[in-house]
């Protein structure tokens, strides 16, 4: 039997071992962290489940490829159970005016006509893009190349109708695109809660695909993806080393001969796949493998940048029923890494069972850190105190804010746990921090990579970093599209088989 490595236990590693066992190919899952999940994971602190990920999973509408993947790897088994839906995805208040991101686009359109008539061409003209972009699919049944001439034009024709809407807004950034308006609450629908350089494509697409119904919240938050992958791997037979990582391959005869780890061991493997963060991947394999188009990606912060986050929970002294599942709101401005911000981005887990001790809460606040304030919390890193410091400050800013903002929860508030860019590069090698891959920018166009590496046949690389803006169904596809590729590449099976 075909004996197959994959180094990285993050949702992509997990998708391809398990195609890979259902395809009859012994697999072994090398993951450096002491459990797999990667960006999609929790943890306990002071009796509180801290999630680490998921705010919205794309693939919960059995109208869309994705489901299917999802159902296979068996994230959704019970969909009434498992999904929880709500009926709007994100409220944004403005000096007390508040408008939502609403499932039902009609009860939107007529929200924002109301707080904003001076804007009601661009609230039309945005409900019938969101209406429009609800047609996009991501191609999750076979990697592009395999799939065919009948399934291409399938795609194609399904998304005949947004082409004329992608080729008009392609070239508008988050903000750009909200300056059509004039209302400020207008402005902060368009930019939500990413950063505002993404284009506005995203914005449309996100909205589109919560309005159909396709992109909601596990039951239970990312443990129950990473768990359900995880014991579906298991069961088919996958085999799981923790606290394993990588330190370098050995190459020969232009194939992987050799992993080696830094405690010391190796394996040696027919086949390889690499579902780490890529620029983990190329340090294992080494940058001269690197193809034009990711160097171009790497070097390029304009056309290419990255992001990630700071992310502060904390628990509440009582329930949180009446804080939104997602709130912005603005504030007086503080400062981070020189930056000034004037939002606030709550997430409340009120309706996730556990997430807090009994009659207590939880919320989660993310703040956005660009690419060039990476470095910053790198240098600061080398001082802990400096870094405790500064991670305390910013907290009780935020603290102020929320108690201003919520003054039912004054003197309930507990600080639980924080990360910074450097927390998720420290646990999981992120670069620059980010838990996404590159941005989707207007300045070029949208990086799908085939994850084939010139120079090494027994390799395929899997993982978010391989299609912008990465995210979990990225990922989800991209560990499926490994497997299939390899199978393809040394007629490993007959005939792929997508269920168990
Ligand atoms: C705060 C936050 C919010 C998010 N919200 C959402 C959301 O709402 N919706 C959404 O779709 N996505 C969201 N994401 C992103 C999502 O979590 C990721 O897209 C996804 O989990 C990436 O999976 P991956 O397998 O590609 O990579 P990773 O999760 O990065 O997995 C890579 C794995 O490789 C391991 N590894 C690294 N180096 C080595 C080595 N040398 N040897 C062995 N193993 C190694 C790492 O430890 C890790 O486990 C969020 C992430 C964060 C952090």
């Amino acid at each position: 039997m075909a004996k197959l490595a994959i180094i990285g236990g993050g949702i992509s590693g997990l998708a391809a071992g398990i195609y890979a066992q259902m395809n009859g190919i012994e697999s072994e899952i090398f993951e450096s962290h002491s459990v797999v999940g990667g960006q999609c994971t929790s943890w306990k602190r002071k009796g509180f489940h801290i999630d680490n990920c998921v705010h919205w999973m794309t693939g919960t509408s059995p109208q869309k490829e994705i489901y299917k993947v999802w159902q296979e790897v068996g994230v959704i088994q019970d969909p009434e159970k498992d999904i929880i839906r709500h009926d709007y995805f994100l409220q944004v208040d403005i000096d007390g005016v508040k408008a939502h991101v609403w499932r039902d686009l009609e009860k939107m359109r007529q929200e924002l006509l109301s707080i904003a008539p001076e804007d009601h061409k661009e609230i039309n003209n945005l409900i019938k893009l969101i209406k429009k972009f609800q047609a996009i699919e991501l191609p999750s049944m076979f990697p592009q190349e395999q799939m065919g001439f009948c399934r291409n034009m399938k795609m194609l024709f399904k998304m005949l109708k947004v082409i004329p809407a992608f080729a008009k807004y392609k070239k508008l950034t988050l903000e750009e695109y909200a300056k059509l308006s004039k209302s400020p609450i207008i402005h902060q629908i368009i930019y939500n809660y990413v950063p505002k350089q993404f284009y506005v494509i995203s914005a449309f697409y996100m909205y589109a695909m919560f309005s159909m119904g396709n992109a909601d919240l596990p039951r239970g938050g990312s443990d129950t993806i990473t768990n359900r992958m995880r014991d579906k791997y298991l069961s088919l037979g996958g085999k799981i080393s923790v606290k394993k990582k990588a330190l370098n391959t050995e190459i020969d005869n232009k194939k992987i001969t050799k992993i080696n780890f830094t405690d010391g061991t190796s394996v040696e493997p027919d086949y390889v796949v690499i579902a780490t963060d890529l620029k983990v991947a190329f340090d294992l394999i080494g940058h001269n493998y690197m193809d034009n188009n990711l160097k171009q990606a790497f070097a390029n912060t304009k056309t290419h940048p990255v992001f990630s986050n700071i992310t502060i929970y904390f628990g509440v002294d009582c329930p949180t029923n009446d804080i939104p599942t997602m709130e912005i709101f603005n504030c007086e401005p503080y400062k981070i890494v020189d930056r000034e911000h004037n939002v606030v981005i709550v997430n409340n887990y009120a309706d996730q069972p556990g997430f807090a001790p009994e009659g207590k809460g939880i919320i989660q606040i993310l703040m956005v850190q660009h690419d060039d304030e990476y470095q910053y919390w790198e240098n600061l890193y080398k001082d802990p105190e400096a870094y405790k410091a500064e991670k305390q400050r910013i907290a009780s800013e935020i603290q102020q804010r929320l108690e201003k903002h919520y003054p039912q929860y004054q003197g309930k508030l507990s600080l639980v746990e924080i990360c910074t860019p450097k927390s998720f590069n420290r646990y999981l090698g992120s670069y620059k921090g980010s838990y996404m891959g590159f941005i989707q920018t207007p300045y070029a166009p949208k990086l799908v990579h085939h994850g084939n590496v010139e120079g090494i046949d027994n390799l395929c690389l899997a993982g978010q970093w391989l299609q912008t803006p990465g995210g979990l169904p990225n990922a989800l596809v991209t560990g499926k599209f490994a497997i299939q590729r390899l199978i393809k590449r040394f007629h490993l099976a007959d005939k792929f088989r997508q269920t168990n």
